[in-house]
């Protein structure tokens, strides 16, 4: 009985439809099964050749094929040539891949316990192996990720700790990813790196901002419980920054910093498991940003001379007006920067209002690359020692090498991230013409085999003699 009400329904709408049909735009979607219209049925989903299905038409569908012992891959594989309509993202959708993991029963997550929680100077002892210098972003760090979950393991009720969402500037190499990934790897949390640049608003083309807790949360092996205490880095922040004199609304700028607030701040995000966009075939997940750790890091590029401005304005005021150009030669003016630097970069006051820890990384400087290079637990040069070793030959790089990579590396101006190509270039003939020869004992990378004025020194296992000459 049913059944004829709904065709008959069905069939009144179709002639509704026939005396509308000199204006396509007031069409309905009719579900192609059931043939009840969207406005009754809910989202269709289109497929090839007008045709449309109501989801409940698609679930009865998929359900039916669950249960009734159909070996799903043969299928899939025997579908495959069928039009245009892509069976494997169904597929994908019901596969292990993008199930949720059961929430208590199956989350390996141990809540935190506050005595584990390694202390600011531990925190920042173990940073110290790997990065080199920035010493008071190391501290600021410690000190804010302990606070952070401290917060989080006593969860005080009688007063309302702030969260330690932290904004981090420095230049581009300076380490502000590393020293991320350094942190949530020594306190094994989930981490997720986002770029802001492919942020916009929701509905735009570009990734929307929510889109940065589904990359936790795949970070988190989809545990949402592990997710909610995860750490969420969005590079090139400043990018976002409000753009001056636009006509036309500025989706990726400011309406992504209002966007972000609720994120920062802590609110239930419904996220789709396992893509970066929501539509019908995805589950969802909430995921509560409170206890989720953000930390912004940008270049600011201009930002030095929005703070020059001002120190010299303070100081040519008054009694102790200073020479106006006096901090024209200064290194480490980023380290002075205030919030209101930053709104006149164009961060908006409600964005700045909820990232309390603003500090700066320093330029590295020819020292540091040197260090770089040799001193971190996992250093470049350690790597290729070990790497050589294998093949019992000792590796050594004399100071007016490391010297000369480093100056190389300073003229790129990418900060550390040109260390690695540059030793690679030298490094490429080294290992090509090592394994040769079974009587080489040890090379030695000089500063004149970098510039281009001499070869490598080998030591023969007895004798030392030039491997290759690089003159041409
Ligand atoms: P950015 O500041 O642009 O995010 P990264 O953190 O990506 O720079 O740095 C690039 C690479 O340079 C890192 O992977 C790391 O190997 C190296 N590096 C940069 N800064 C440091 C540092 N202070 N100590 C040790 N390695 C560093």
């Amino acid at each position: 009985m049913n059944d004829f009400r709904e065709i008959d329904d069905s069939s009144k709408e179709k002639d509704n439809m026939d005396k509308k049909s000199n204006n396509t735009d007031e069409y309905e979607k009719v579900c192609y099964i059931c043939r009840r219209t969207e406005s009754r049925a809910g989202k269709m989903i289109s497929m090839p050749n007008n045709i449309y299905i109501c989801s409940d038409c698609m679930q009865k569908t998929m359900d039916s094929i669950n249960n009734s012992g159909i070996n799903y891959d043969d299928m899939m594989k025997n579908l495959s040539g069928f039009g245009t309509f892509n069976f494997q993202d169904i597929s994908d959708s019901i596969t292990n891949k993008q199930k949720l993991k059961k929430k208590k029963k199956e989350t390996n997550y141990e809540p935190i316990d506050l005595k584990k929680i390694p202390a600011p100077h531990q925190i920042k002892e173990m940073l110290d192996q790997y990065v080199v210098g920035q010493e008071k972003a190391k501290k600021i760090m410690a000190v804010g990720v302990y606070n952070h979950y401290k917060r989080i393991a006593t969860n005080p009720k009688d007063i309302e700790i702030e969260k330690s969402n932290m904004l981090m500037i420095g230049p581009t190499g300076s380490g502000k990813t590393y020293l991320v990934k350094t942190l949530a790897k020594l306190l094994s949390v989930p981490l997720a790196i986002a770029d802001a640049t492919s942020l916009t608003e929701a509905g735009y083309i570009g990734d929307d901002i929510e889109s940065v807790v589904s990359k936790l949360l795949a970070a988190a092996d989809n545990d949402v419980e592990k997710a909610q205490h995860g750490i969420i880095f969005i590079d090139e922040i400043d990018k976002i920054a409000k753009k001056k004199e636009t006509r036309s609304r500025d989706v990726s700028g400011e309406s992504v910093q209002q966007g972000m607030l609720k994120l920062l701040e802590g609110s239930d995000i419904e996220v789709p498991v396992g893509a970066t966009s929501k539509n019908a075939m995805v589950p969802l997940a909430t995921v509560n940003t409170s206890n989720i750790l953000f930390i912004c890091g940008g270049a600011f590029p201009d930002l030095e001379d929005i703070i020059k401005e001002r120190l010299n304005k303070q100081s040519s005021i008054g009694f102790n007006a200073d020479l106006k150009d006096k901090y024209d030669k200064e290194t480490n003016l980023l380290e002075q920067v205030t919030v209101d630097d930053l709104r006149k970069y164009g961060m908006i006051p409600e964005f700045l209002g909820r990232l309390p820890i603003v500090y700066s990384l320093e330029s590295l400087t020819k020292e540091m690359l040197v260090d770089i290079i040799r001193k971190p637990k996992n250093a470049i040069l350690k790597q290729y020692k070990k790497l050589l070793e294998i093949d019992e030959v000792e590796l050594e790089f004399d100071n007016s090498a490391l010297e000369a990579i480093a100056q190389k590396a300073l003229e790129k101006k990418t900060g550390a991230r040109a260390l690695r190509s540059i030793i690679e270039e030298y490094m490429l003939d080294i290992m090509y013409e090592i394994p040769k020869d079974d009587n080489i004992g040890k090379v030695t990378i000089t500063g004149d085999y970098i510039n281009k004025k001499g070869a490598p020194l080998i030591q023969m296992r007895g004798y030392v003699v030039p491997l290759i000459s690089n003159k041409n």
